[in-house]
């Protein structure tokens, strides 16, 4: 009987997130599916791009706007194209839905190119190199490396490649909507590491003295912008314009804007 509750409760809890999740998926309400800002969505002038705005230094809120590198890569190739850039900000793992869906034509949100995503979107050139890297809490002697948190407690991002990684190494993940929460669970002493892309681990550990990131890499990865599967015309037409933004250096003056050079 108890187990036969605890499945009711774990499958109206998942009913729950999983409403949340699409619940969240808009910065604005939209009342009426067929609204004028969805047509606009995928109308001729609007280039809408799905996020998630929780992942400094590529895409964040900053005086109530989603800033970041992938928001002024996504408007130089939004101008490029003649179009005007709109921003969705949902959680990570609705993105390829709203792709798929046609509710937005690019997801740019530091998004590591899978061969399993490969599977639901296609994805653009890459247009910046990553790593999941591990965040441990300051005073940690034992977790040195990548070998050290095998079998470990491991906090991450739902859905994301960190994820991925960490299910890999340990039966222990604790999944969190976002990098920051898990980066406080460790502050507190919940989790033993956090792996986390490299650049987001830097800007969450630059704000708490009480953790620290761990030099060697978890794994290196590419960064994509991804669109519906199949089409192929888009990725072109983007393709096209990141290797405009890449010649003429403003590719690099945007990320420079961002991530100072070590
Ligand atoms: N790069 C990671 C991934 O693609 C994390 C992306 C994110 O959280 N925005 O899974």
């Amino acid at each position: 009987m108890k187990q036969y509750l605890k499945t009711i409760f774990a499958l109206t809890m998942s009913a729950t997130m999983l409403f949340a999740a699409v619940g969240c998926s808009s910065q604005e309400p939209t009342s009426d599916p067929a609204s004028d800002e969805q047509q606009e969505a995928t109308s001729g002038e609007v280039l809408t791009m799905a996020t998630n705005a929780e992942f400094p230094p590529y895409e964040f809120y900053e005086a109530g706007d989603v800033v970041g590198i992938d928001v002024e890569i996504a408007g130089a190739i939004a101008e490029t194209m003649g179009k005007t850039l709109k921003v969705e900000d949902m959680a990570f793992d609705s993105i390829i839905p709203a792709l798929s869906a046609g509710k937005a034509d690019i997801g740019a949100a530091g998004m590591t190119v899978t061969e399993d995503r490969k599977a639901s979107v296609d994805f653009t050139d890459t247009y910046v190199k990553a790593s999941q890297v591990i965040i441990i809490k300051a005073d940690n002697t034992e977790i040195v490396g990548p070998d050290d948190v095998e079998g470990k407690t491991i906090g991450v991002q739902l859905g994301t490649t960190g994820d991925i990684y960490a299910s890999d190494v340990t039966d222990n993940v604790e999944r969190y909507n976002k990098g920051f929460e898990a980066v406080q669970a460790l502050a507190q002493g919940k989790i033993d590491a956090v792996i986390i892309d490299d650049q987001v681990a830097k800007a969450l550990a630059a704000d708490n003295a009480d953790v620290k990131v761990l030099d060697t890499p978890f794994t290196e990865e590419e960064y994509a912008i991804a669109v519906k599967k199949d089409n192929t015309e888009l990725v072109e037409q983007i393709n096209a314009a990141l290797a405009e933004l890449k010649e003429s250096g403003k590719l690099q003056e945007i990320v420079d804007k961002y991530i100072s050079a070590e």
